[in-house]
């Protein structure tokens, strides 16, 4: 670990982690920011995520800004070129008939779906175009801006927070499901996740199915010549063994939707912990002693379509600190 002593720790290199690591280390303010994890970005949760925008599976009042200022932002670094970062178009589906939530329909390429859009037993669905995120290479791209900025992750575990504060005042929770733990948060659980990536036979528009809350659900995400299928929600488990029980049943699903999908080559699969909390928890702590903590986690199915909206409100939460 770097002996200077930081302006502020972030705990976490995940999503939640790298991104308001990213907006603080390029703050024009010049503050020196340390990132400590016990997993690297590539085997965080978030690695596994599929990953769409998408601001369901996740509950706070900021819901709707959060992630509007996201897509913004995952636009934005679309139209840059910037790696990992895609824009879909595709359906969104209920197997109820349902009415269309007001967050989509202010969305690029939005209409309501017709008969012809909605695979067997959908009921109802709209379009849009989505952002869709290669984790694994969007989390490089983020670690390369967090070096220019001259922030490294170190990779170590915190048994509490206390620990963190001997190494800084100001300390960012960013730990996931890790929290539980750390905090320590009971309201924080484990939802499994599952996914299986196939060899991609030709699907360019995403299919995500829409239900109240994380359940098992179907979707098909094309990020170029791989396909991202899922899904499952596995709530209180927190096993990252794939299980070849569940990847069947994803891929029988999804050959529901896509029937070239039953023979598509399986690549691989991925497993991931998502952080459920009733709602997310995004606050300032004051720990005595001029410590402070602001806590960035419990973003359940949805810590990616969040993470800049997040990592802004964090930042203003600072700014009085730093
Ligand atoms: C299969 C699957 C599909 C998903 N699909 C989507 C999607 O399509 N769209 C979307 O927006 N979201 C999706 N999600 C949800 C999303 O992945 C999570 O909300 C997000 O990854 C949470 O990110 P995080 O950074 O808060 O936590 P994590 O990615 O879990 O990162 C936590 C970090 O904190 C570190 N840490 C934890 N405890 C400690 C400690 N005590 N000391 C030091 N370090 C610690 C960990 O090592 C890790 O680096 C999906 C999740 C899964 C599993």
């Amino acid at each position: 670990m770097t002996s200077a002593r930081p302006d502020l720790l972030i705990i976490g290199a995940g999503i939640s982690g790298m991104t308001t690591a990213v907006r603080l280390a390029e703050d024009a303010r010049g503050f020196r920011v340390r990132v400590v994890a016990e997993r690297r970005p590539e085997s965080s949760t978030s690695a596994a995520a599929g990953a769409i925008w998408d601001p369901i599976y996740a509950n706070h009042p900021e819901v709707p800004a959060w992630s509007m200022y996201t897509y913004g932002v995952l636009r934005d670094l679309e139209r840059a070129g910037r790696p990992g970062v895609r824009l879909v178009d595709g359906v969104e589906a209920s197997r109820r008939e349902i009415a269309t939530p007001g967050w989509a329909t202010s969305l690029p390429g939005f209409r309501e779906c017709t008969a012809a859009d909605l695979p067997d037993g959908f009921r109802s669905g709209w379009c849009y175009r989505a952002p869709i995120v290669d984790m694994p290479s969007y989390l490089a791209y983020l670690e390369r801006r967090l070096i220019a900025a001259g922030t490294t992750i170190e990779t170590a575990r915190f048994d509490s927070l206390d620990e963190a504060f001997e190494q800084a005042d100001v300390v960012v929770n960013c730990s996931g499901i890790g929290a539980r733990e750390l905090v320590p948060d009971p309201l924080v659980e484990p939802i499994r996740g599952q996914l299986v990536a196939v060899r991609n036979p030709g699907v360019t528009e995403f299919f995500a199915e829409h239900t109240d809350e994380l359940e098992e659900m179907t979707y098909l995400l094309p990020q170029g010549d791989v396909l991202l299928l899922g899904g499952s929600a596995d709530k209180d488990v927190d096993d990252l063994v794939p299980d070849p029980e569940v990847a069947r049943g994803i891929v029988e699903r999804c050959a529901g939707v896509v029937p070239a999908v039953a023979g598509a080559t399986v690549l691989g699969h991925r497993v991931g912990i998502r952080p459920q909390r009733e709602q997310i928890r995004v606050e300032r702590v004051e720990a005595g002693g001029g410590r402070v903590v602001v806590h960035n986690y419990g973003h359940s199915g949805a810590g990616v379509s969040l993470s800049w909206g997040c990592a802004e409100t964090v930042a203003g939460l600072l700014a009085g600190d730093l």
